[in-house]
């Protein structure tokens, strides 16, 4: 997702002129009440108060950084039978610090930007039959399954990939970073006879449901086709397989590195854009991710990793709270904050318990650079309520990092983030216009 031109204070002001005609500005009463709408001081709620800390400074900055992003273009024909198509994108990337400082944070040379992605990055596309379009000889629903299925299992263009994503999702799936890792798959919804009851053996892509004998694929574990019928399937099951690739992304050199050369995760930061959270039941992969964290940490194995927000309520609320804050410090709100002051619930549920896999805070670095960030946390793999300093899994470094790390082209922005977004981004490269072409070229075959 890229990031957004300047929010906050800054639009334009409304002409007056534009609605002067209108009859319900010229009556009195109106015009009364809208000078007395001005525009509110930011007020907490008294018993919850956004409290400030000083960033560590005592870090060690880490040298090598991975980053993903993935993008979604959905074309829909706007005449009947109103065929839907799906084009998903998701892109890793890698930079190191030295390639990082020879470029130039205001004014980047895009010859110089090309030539380090061209290097360094892999990425994945795939499309997905969405509604009027079928497969000779299968419903949607079960072409859908199939292609999430063969698209976790990508090579990638020129084999860059060689199915890694899909050796990262059973490196999760199964804990295989356990000495005893899991023998079977957390029980799912069959996809067939919907029963509770569909699993499969370790290590396993696909198998029968013991109960029904259909065939299951590893991705039906996401749940994807309970929103799905025979010929239908929403727009959100492409955008929540571009969240499961993203995740496979930059898990992918995580697992690679814990395979072969563990220390090298030391030196790592790993930079997500989005939250550290998974929706809805993709969140079968927040546990044993909460779970692998802790793991490495207790082997001594401090992994660092970021997930930044760039839209949202936590984004908006930092717009609120973020001038006020002083420079270089950060505000890690506890649940009855969060409830409180962001969600605005008047509820005691703990905010992402089931979907995170990690702790939200606001970091503002200067007073051009406030970000909503996500840190994984430790402590024994459960989710923590009340996170502090001391939860964020490698916090320190991932402080000393940052700055090295922003870029000056938005607020509050991250070059690797950026850079893996330049990647992703359907709508540059390949253009929109090409995939109306190609949608368009299928279509009527039938
Ligand atoms: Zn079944």
């Amino acid at each position: 997702m890229p990031y957004q031109q300047g929010k906050g204070n800054r639009l334009p002001p409304e002409r007056a002129s534009k609605l002067g005609h209108l009859e319900v500005i010229q009556s009195e009463l109106v015009q009364k009440l809208c000078k007395s709408f001005n525009d509110p001081e930011f007020v907490e709620h008294a018993g919850s108060v956004s409290k400030w800390e000083a960033l560590p400074k005592d870090g060690a900055e880490l040298k090598i950084i991975f980053s993903t992003d993935g993008s979604i273009q959905i074309i829909e024909n706007p005449n009947p039978p109103f065929k839907a198509i799906a084009f998903v994108k998701s892109a890793l990337l890698r930079v190191d610090q030295y390639a990082i400082s020879k470029i130039d944070k205001d004014t980047p040379n895009p010859f110089a930007l090309r030539d380090l992605m061209k290097e360094s990055a892999l990425y994945h596309s795939t499309a997905f039959p969405l509604r009027n379009v079928y497969i000779e000889g299968k419903t949607n629903y079960d072409a859908i399954r199939e292609v999430l299925f063969e698209s976790v299992k990508d090579k990638g263009l020129n084999d860059s990939l060689e199915g890694a994503m899909m050796e990262t999702l059973k490196w999760i799936a199964y804990e295989k970073w356990l000495d005893v890792p899991k023998t079977e798959l957390e029980k799912f919804g069959c996809p067939h006879c919907e029963k509770n009851v569909a699993t499969l053996p370790f290590n396993e892509e696909k198998g029968k449901c013991p109960e029904c004998n259909g065939e299951i694929f590893i991705t039906d574990m996401f749940g994807l086709h309970q929103s799905m019928t025979d010929d239908y399937a929403p727009n959100q099951v492409a955008s929540d397989y571009m969240g499961v690739s993203e995740t496979l992304m930059i898990f992918t050199p995580i697992r690679f590195y814990w395979e072969k050369k563990r220390e090298v995760l030391r030196n790592c930061l790993f930079v997500k854009d989005g939250p550290l959270s998974l929706r809805a039941t993709l969140a079968k992969l927040s546990a044993p991710i909460r779970r692998f964290f802790e793991f490495a940490k207790s082997k001594g194995i401090d992994v660092a990793m970021i997930g930044q927000e760039k839209t949202g309520q936590f984004f908006d609320h930092l717009q609120l709270i973020g001038n006020a804050a002083p420079v270089g410090s950060c505000f890690i709100p506890d649940n009855k904050y969060i409830q409180e002051q962001i969600k605005h619930n008047n509820t005691t549920a703990i905010y992402g318990a089931d979907t995170n896999y990690g702790a939200k805070l606001f970091v503002k670095m200067n007073d051009y650079h406030k970000m909503v960030i996500n840190v994984p946390t430790g402590q024994r793999g459960e989710f923590v309520t009340s996170p502090s300093q001391e939860h964020l899994i490698n916090f320190k470094n991932i402080v000393a990092t940052l700055p090295k790390i922003l870029s000056n082209k938005f607020e509050g922005a991250l070059l690797p983030i950026e850079l893996a977004n330049k990647i992703a981004s359907l709508s540059t490269y390949p253009s929109a216009k090409t995939l109306e072409l190609f949608a368009d070229k299928h279509k009527g075959n039938h």
